[in-house]
């Protein structure tokens, strides 16, 4: 049982390093919750906490203002996604130049869906960059940032085989990203079959994996047949019926993201990225269960030791 394995090495919060994925919230209600998020999720002392973007820009300003209030009201350290889709590279570089003004100095360099919609033909911009590793490269041009680049488990859908999905990977390593942040999984062994396939070909950052909490089963079933990764039958039935009780639904998303967690720790793990979906209650609640505490509590064990 991982549990029981886990008692047994309570130093363990001390060698796991956590980082938070939010989105720019569309209205002043989504504004609110997720800053209930962000000051929950902060005395946590992430390594960094990323703002998406949308492909195509859409959400510019939304990231920008996200990223700025984070940088003004909190001590995190914030990352911004940028995607090429739909943009010319001279618009690509303003983004980064303002972002950079901004006072940002991590990245996270990605190519984007098509504008159509997930699954259509991606037709680079004629005028822009064309791939995540063109990205890595312009940002590079920019500044000696710290970059995360995407990584694809089951492979990206429109890859033709592993070892296309891989060079694209190698390519943007090459260029300059500094890890590789995967796609949501839930089966540990693919993760571990594509670590060793991604070490084989010769490369060596940190690939870390990317968790999503399973805040509604027919949500992540929908997304995960676009975004190219399955769910297993077996967390398909862990979920059957909780469809209208959203307490337990909770409850068993939190053991299930725990216990994928703590799986992963025991291969040898230390860094994981949680797509938060703006919410904090689950990323906490896996995150105490892997040793680490809010900066106050974190106080108390070695007082009372003491
Ligand atoms: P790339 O790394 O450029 O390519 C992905 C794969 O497609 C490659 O592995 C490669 O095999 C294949 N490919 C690309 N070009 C070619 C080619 N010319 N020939 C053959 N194969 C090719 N989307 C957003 O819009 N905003 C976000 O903020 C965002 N954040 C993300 C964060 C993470 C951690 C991840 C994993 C994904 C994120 N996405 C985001 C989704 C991402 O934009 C999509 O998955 C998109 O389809 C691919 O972008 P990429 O940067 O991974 O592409």
């Amino acid at each position: 049982m991982n549990q029981f394995r886990f008692s047994r090495r309570p130093d363990i919060g001390d060698n796991i390093h956590v980082s938070f994925e939010f989105f720019p919230p569309k209205n002043d209600e989504m504004e609110a919750r997720l800053w209930q998020t962000v000051k929950r999720l902060e005395p946590l002392r992430p390594k960094f906490v990323s703002v998406t973007y949308g492909a195509g820009g859409s959400t510019r300003e939304r990231t920008a203002r996200t990223v700025g209030r984070i940088l003004s009201e909190t001590a995190l350290m914030p990352a911004v996604h940028l995607t090429c889709i739909d943009a010319t590279c001279e618009t690509v570089d303003e983004v980064i130049r303002q972002f950079v003004d901004l006072g940002v100095t991590r990245f996270v360099a990605l190519r984007g869906d098509p504008s159509a919609g997930v699954g259509t033909q991606y037709r680079p911009h004629p005028g822009g960059y064309a791939n995540g590793a063109d990205m890595v490269a312009a940002l590079k041009r920019h500044g000696d940032f710290d970059i995360s680049v995407s990584a694809y488990p089951e492979k990206h859908p429109e890859s033709p085989d592993f070892a296309t999905d891989i060079d694209m990977l190698k390519r943007k390593v090459d260029n300059g990203a500094t890890r590789a942040i995967t796609q949501f999984f839930f089966d540990n062994d693919i993760y571990e079959r594509y670590v060793e396939r991604v070490r084989r070909a010769g490369i060596y950052i940190p690939i870390v994996p990317g968790i999503l909490p399973v805040h509604n089963i027919a949500q992540v079933a929908n997304f995960s047949a676009r975004a190219g990764a399955h769910v297993p039958a077996w967390l398909a039935e862990r979920f059957e019926g909780l469809e209208n009780d959203p307490q337990t639904h909770a409850l068993v998303a939190s053991a299930v993201a725990a216990e994928q967690v703590l799986d992963l720790v025991e291969r040898g793990v230390g860094d994981f990225h949680f797509y938060t979906m703006n919410r904090a209650d689950l990323a906490f609640a896996i995150c105490h269960m892997i040793g680490i505490r809010a900066h106050d509590a974190a106080q108390a064990p070695s007082s009372a030791a003491a």
